[in-house]
């Protein structure tokens, strides 16, 4: 019999495949009494898994962020906090020493008091972590015990992954498996394993809540992932429908790689540039892949994190030396170090803010601390030499920081100088536009900036007075909104006065609805992250300059942000037939 079932759409698109059915991993864990002798042993078997764990962590995180991006290898971040929690540690070694029991089993006991303790917690995102919890530890208890992991690397045929719930490592261990989809019991949209999912562009519902109870393993599955539907054993006609849905699903697609390696022109012509956004060198075989033509953001200020000390400029420049060899003859924008708001660097000691999103952030803190600020400036300055570099600084508001941060820059070329070092002296430099005082005066600013480069995540956010992170607020988080338009609009205008060139390098750039408005308000380039390049370029290939005009115009004079999304949807629709 035919069952539907509904759950949360956590990663888009349509599969069809037998199920296959995972357990709980339950790890029995031995409970063993020993000797006072013994401790010195099991404290040393402990830190042996402690160690082998961060290496797997560490490696994951690596393959992770060359496979798919650097903001999926973070989640793993989570995990190594996990694995360095000093209260976690010191509880385990004070209890086996006091209670004289294995390892293992004190470490397991210590776990589930942790688990509990975040399940019951009420914050949605916080309780989402339990999982994480749950991974590492279990990583680590399998390390202790020696046991090796199921992966999901014999599979013959594809199929639908269906569990009670789904680590961020289990996720990862699908990619290039015979998976095709997965399912689970619990989970939400913000969870770690949702995010990967939809990375590894496998479609995934979860929060099921009665997937394990109701699918057995060879049951027939069609996962709707962009629905959250999930339907068990269809009748012949519902698969019929899904086939189709997914054969021309899968056509979009290929049509969309199919272009990927071409530029992104419109049928009368009219270039834009589409580049990529990273933050560690080693997407760049990401950008390659989807057709990328350079990168317009590259947010260096991942490069202080998850470190004890600054990075040296020596370290700074081989970093930018190889990226700029690497994307030549594509133009790199990196963007100075952008700290603070939602983005902490340990080793500079700064102090927490009431609002740090309207505090010391960005370019406000690197006029503060110009010696920090002039290592890196030196550094672009020198990997200058090696491919087509730009620079760019975050969070503008005002022409005088332009001014104070370009003399900061000028003196960066005049160490140089008198050290014969070579640079390009007419390195290109830019001002971000994601303040609205920036935006509202970009005339102004043109007057000190070779290029703009418009981020609407964080123009967005002080433009509707929204935080960026606040799921609770997350409603008002609207591109679409009149407001942003017209920000958008007048910093275009400004710029081509002045003529000046003016990208995007917010998330916005690559959302598929707005391209075409924004090809049609002027936008020179967008930027993007990596895997999303080909079906940009597929659409602007797909109108003429006249058609994004006139979407453009219509969109403008729309009042709310509702209105303006339901248009530009009808519009990319009717487009792409
Ligand atoms: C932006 O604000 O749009 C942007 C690209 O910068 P970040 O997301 O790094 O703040
Ligand atoms: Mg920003």
């Amino acid at each position: 019999m035919m069952i539907k079932l509904k759950g949360i759409a956590a990663a888009a698109g349509i599969s069809i495949g037998p199920a296959y059915k995972i357990g709980k991993e339950d790890i029995v864990v031995p409970r063993q009494v020993i000797q006072e002798s013994d401790i010195p042993l099991q404290i040393q078997l402990f830190e042996e898994a402690l160690i082998k764990t961060r290496k797997e962590i560490v490696e994951l995180q690596k393959k992770i962020a060359t496979d798919l991006g650097q903001e999926e290898a973070q989640i793993f971040d989570a995990h190594l906090l996990v694995l360095e929690d000093r209260m976690i540690i010191e509880e385990v070694i004070s209890r086996l020493k006091k209670e004289r029991l294995n390892v293992a089993f004190i470490f397991s006991e210590v776990l589930k008091k942790y688990i509990d303790v975040f399940s019951k917690i009420e914050d949605e995102y916080l309780k989402e972590r339990t999982s994480d919890v749950n991974d590492v530890g279990k990583r680590i208890l399998r390390n202790l015990l020696g046991k090796e992991r199921k992966g999901f690397e014999g599979l013959k045929e594809k199929v639908v992954v269906v569990a009670h719930d789904i680590s961020p490592s289990d996720t990862a261990a699908m990619h290039k498996q015979n998976v095709c989809a997965f399912v689970t019991d619990i989970g939400g949209k913000t969870s770690h394993t949702a995010i990967m999912a939809k990375s590894l562009e496998i479609p995934a519902v979860v929060g099921l809540e009665e997937a394990t109870s109701k699918i057995k393993t060879g049951d027939t599955l069609i996962i709707d992932g962009t629905m959250g539907v999930v339907i068990i054993n269809p009748d012949n006609d519902t698969l019929n429908s899904y086939w189709e849905a997914e054969k021309k699903l899968k056509g979009i697609t290929d049509a969309f790689l199919a272009v990927k390696d071409l530029p992104a022109v419109t049928i009368d012509g009219k270039h834009v540039t589409i580049s990529a956004n990273i933050e560690l060198p080693e997407e760049i075989s990401a950008i390659r892949l989807h057709g990328g033509q350079g990168i317009g953001l590259y947010r260096t200020e991942f490069f202080y994190m998850n470190r004890k000390d600054l990075p040296s400029e020596e370290e700074h420049y081989q970093a930018y030396k190889y990226v700029a060899e690497e994307m030549n003859p594509h133009e790199v924008i990196i963007r100075t170090l952008d700290l603070g708001g939602d983005k902490f660097l340990s080793q500079l000691e700064i102090p927490s803010e009431m609002k740090p999103f309207l505090g010391w952030r960005a370019i406000r803190f690197c006029l503060a601390r110009p010696d920090v600020f002039k290592i890196q400036l030196r550094a672009i300055l020198r990997a200058s030499v090696h491919g087509k570099l730009k620079l760019m600084y975050p969070m503008i508001s005002s022409i005088d920081e332009l001014m104070q941060a370009n003399k900061i820059l000028e003196e960066a070329k005049e160490e140089l100088r008198n050290k014969d070092i070579p640079f390009d002296d007419d390195i290109e430099v830019g001002a971000m536009i994601e303040v609205p005082s920036a935006a509202l005066t970009a005339d102004l600013l043109a007057r000190e900036a070779d290029f703009f480069s418009i981020g609407t995540n964080d123009l967005i956010q002080y433009s509707l007075a929204v935080d960026r992170t606040n799921e609770k607020v997350a409603y008002l988080y609207e591109p679409s909104h009149p407001a942003v338009l017209r920000m958008i609009k007048n910093v275009i205008d400004a710029a081509h006065k002045a003529g000046i060139k003016v990208g995007m390098c917010g998330e916005m750039a690559g959302e598929p609805a707005f391209v075409l408005m924004l090809v049609g308000l002027g936008l020179d380039e967008f930027s993007m992250p990596p895997f999303v390049i080909p079906e940009i370029k597929y659409i602007i290939r797909s109108v003429t300059s006249q058609q994004a005009e006139a979407i453009a115009r219509e969109a403008m004079l729309l009042a709310t942000g509702r209105e303006v999304e339901e248009y530009i949807q009808g519009k990319l629709r009717e487009i792409l037939g």
